[in-house]
């Protein structure tokens, strides 16, 4: 393909090199060619920056990412993201721009792993409302200056509005800005020349659609020089720019794109859009020739051209990167045996069970699946379906402690839960399909949330449904109208479920009306014979790029219940914030205090050191908390006691209102966790850091003394006593009890 000019006058260019790349999941190769990996991707960079290097004037080189490195993958699901930071280290990065999936396991943890890469990350149109500013630790705009041209650039980091809003609980006092005014607003005062930055070029990273990335690029020409794109995982270069290098056809990727890339000559041929793909495949070596002034603040962009450059099986790994890649690879495995939760009841996952009937761990999944993203669509979701075939542990997890590896058995997939609007009739389509095949074992038979479907196996397939109620109740939505009808849910951590409504209640689907239903991508995109489910764009309220993995949900999950019932254990709520310090403060010196007389492990708990600091008050566990911890699960089953709510619910909003679903034992209790907080929560983080504080004043607890001493104890006893305290701790702080059954009801035709 011919290179192609768009403007041709200048008389002493001088050439930047930027290497741009974007969404990166998986660290391993994959078997197919392009085989990528981290390690690849490395060296190709090496070889590039060294080539770079060896050049004159024309060498200055930047390394720039456009977003989502933390999650979603495997991995992620069990380090949240903390393993990519040694990677992207070493990958010589200029600027980062924030993606959607960064905030997958909240802003706190965005942060704390932005503090650990050795680059700055920029997110320049959400902003703090009161202080006009990014989140902390993030910048509005970076100005990259060329150390043998001397020519000043001007980064900049934009994103869409509409993945904000599948992001749960994000922060309400982060306002969106309009990308494309926020741009030109950056860029005039990035390129004023009387200015203290006084930049020569202004380059956009962007996290957004290749439709608003070209909305945007024509927004703002003459203004954004150039936008490096990411957030599609495909590869795209704008008909404006030059291209070389290896074979590939961007005709056919710009027809599959129905983009509105105009064609050179057209009315606006500014358009410079690049996208590199993903998942360290391929990225682009991009060539800038800058032009002389041309007038006040700017100097001209002659020609972009940009190279794709496939990771192929043929580069040699990077040593360095494949080294931290086996380390991060035993460290995943190693933490697989990690106790995450306690089930006070069997999780039934046989693929004899969740194929043929209702199962507590199906329903548990839903009910997951369900409140995930509740917060992020007003009218909450109305039910989840998801297939049996999802859990492919093919076992029980017994009574007892939980492992991540459980989770990892059970949810190997890596496709995302979506939430789709649909009709009522293609629900029952749905169901109809997913009972269809019944008695044979197939994949496609159904766990739910939100509803109670009755069938008959005898029916002929694909009119077996007799009856479906709408019971959505577990709902936690935002209006509290969950208390009335508690069906879907766990049990407080005492292991006491919350009570069954006597008659199942609900609403008769009706075929006619429009509901929300959380699923699988797989099943809306027709797997396992879920045609009804496949959805139009425009119906996807939540997409496969934006849905969270069911791994991560049940890794959240249990997170969100070890932070609020810390939080419950610890903490009368209703006293000031003043009192709630100084008491923690006290809790905590007594549980050092205590800790230290019976000789066990350090006050820093026993997930410390493995996990990000900003999670829970660590490892406090006092033994007067008198939670009901040794509650026979056997002696609650049926589901007839009722709550211990009254002597915990006595709360009012944002950690409070999480503490009283967790002691009803929802998943909705999610939304007070550190993964996913509401403005209040936020506030609570804040509490949660000052009481850190107060207790290193009132004497160091979990300091060095503390550290010192454990140290002393010997090896294995220290080991023991630290599992000990991981199983009493995950006993008491996240605990499943029994799911609510009976959702999916066998009938005999009359
Ligand atoms: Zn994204």
């Amino acid at each position: 393909m011919q290179p192609v000019f768009f403007l041709l006058s200048c008389t002493m260019p001088t050439t930047l090199n930027l290497v741009h790349f974007n969404d990166v999941y998986h660290i391993s190769p994959k078997k197919k060619e392009p085989v990528g990996g981290a390690a690849r991707f490395a060296t190709a960079i090496n070889n590039h920056l060294d080539s770079l290097n060896k050049k004159g004037p024309d060498g200055d080189h930047w390394v720039l990412f456009s977003g989502d490195v933390f999650s979603p993958s495997m991995e992620s699901s069990i380090t949240r993201g903390n393993h990519m930071v040694p990677i992207m280290n070493q990958l010589h990065i200029a600027a980062s721009l924030a993606g959607n999936h960064d905030f997958d396991f909240g802003v706190p943890n965005l942060q704390k792993l932005i503090g650990e890469t050795s680059f700055p990350w920029l997110l320049s149109n959400i902003l703090d409302e009161a202080t006009g500013e990014p989140p902390e630790g993030l910048g509005q705009f970076l100005v990259l200056k060329g150390r043998k041209s001397g020519i000043k650039v001007g980064i900049i980091g934009l994103v869409e509005k509409e993945w904000i809003v599948t992001i749960p609980n994000f922060p309400p006092n982060l306002k969106y800005h309009s990308a494309s005014d926020k741009a030109r607003d950056l860029s005039r005062t990035l390129r004023d020349p009387s200015g203290p930055h006084a930049v020569d070029i202004v380059v956009a990273l962007t996290h957004m659609r290749l439709q608003n990335d070209l909305i945007f690029a024509q927004e703002t020409a003459g203004e954004v020089d150039l936008v490096l794109g990411g957030h599609d995982h495909f590869y795209y270069v704008s008909k404006s720019l030059a291209l070389s290098g290896p074979d590939w056809s961007r005709d056919r990727n710009i027809a599959a794109q129905r983009g509105t890339d105009p064609e050179p000559g057209e009315p606006d041929p500014r358009v410079r859009v690049v996208k590199s793909g993903t998942d360290f495949r391929e990225l682009s070596f991009v060539k800038i020739v800058v032009g002389d002034p041309v007038g006040e603040g700017r100097r001209e962009v002659v020609e972009v051209e940009v190279t794709r450059q496939e990771i192929t099986s043929t580069l040699a790994e990077h040593p360095p990167t494949a080294a931290i890649i086996a380390q991060v690879t035993t460290l995943v495995s190693a933490k697989t045996s990690r106790p995450i939760g306690y089930t006070c009841t069997p999780l039934d996952g046989l693929f004899s069970t969740v194929r043929t009937r209702e199962s507590n761990l199906g329903n548990l999944t839903a009910d997951l699946m369900q409140h995930a993203y509740a917060t992020c669509i007003p009218t909450g979701v109305d039910f989840a379906i998801c297939n049996g075939g999802v859990l492919r542990g093919d076992a029980i997890i017994d009574k007892g402690v939980i492992t991540l590896g459980d989770i990892m058995n059970f949810f190997p997939f890596e496709d995302p839960v979506v939430v789709i609007r649909i009709s009522g009739a293609r629900v029952l389509a749905a169901l109809e399909n997913s009972f269809a095949e019944y008695p044979k074992q197939e994949g496609r038979f159904p766990q739910v949330a939100g509803l109670r479907i009755e069938w008959d196996p005898k029916g002929e397939p694909g009119a077996r449904v007799r009856k479906v109620l709408v019971t959505k109740s577990n709902g936690d939505s935002h209006h509290g109208g969950e208390r009335q009808h508690p069906s879907g849910l766990l049990a407080p951590p005492t292991g006491r479920p919350a009570p069954l409504p006597s008659q199942p209640q609900g609403e008769p689907l009706d075929l006619e009306r429009e509901y929300v239903l959380a699923t699988r991508e797989y099943m809306a995109q027709g797997g396992d014979g879920f045609t009804s489910l496949v959805t139009p764009p425009q119906d996807y309220i939540v997409d496969g790029e934006n849905g969270m993995l069911i791994s991560a949900l049940f890794r959240r999950y249990f997170l969100g219940l070890k932070y609020v019932n810390a939080m419950r254990t610890h903490f009368e709520h209703e006293c000031t914030t003043h009192k709630r310090v100084v008491e923690a403060a006290h809790v905590w010196r007594l549980h050092a205090k205590n800790k230290r007389a019976r000789g066990l492990q350090a006050a820093a708990g026993p997930e410390s050191g493995t996990e990000s600091g900003t999670e829970t008050p660590s490892g406090t566990e006092i033994s007067e908390s008198g939670s009901g911890a040794e509650t026979d699960a056997s002696s609650v089953k049926g589901g007839e006691e009722g709550t211990d709510g009254a002597a915990h619910s006595t709360t009012k909003g944002g950690i409070c209102d999480a503490l009283t679903h967790s002691v009803k034992g929802r998943p909705c209790c999610l939304r007070g966790v550190h993964g996913s907080m509401t403005g209040e929560d936020v506030e609570d983080t804040k509490f949660m850091r000052k009481c850190e504080e107060v207790v290193a004043e009132l004497g160091g607890e979990k300091s060095e003394e503390v550290k010192r001493e454990s140290k002393e104890t010997e090896e294995g006893q220290e080991e023991k006593g630290e599992e000990e305290d991981v199983v009493r701790w995950v006993r008491e702080w996240a605990s499943v009890g029994p799911v609510v059954e009976g959702r999916i009801v066998e009938v005999a035709e009359q």
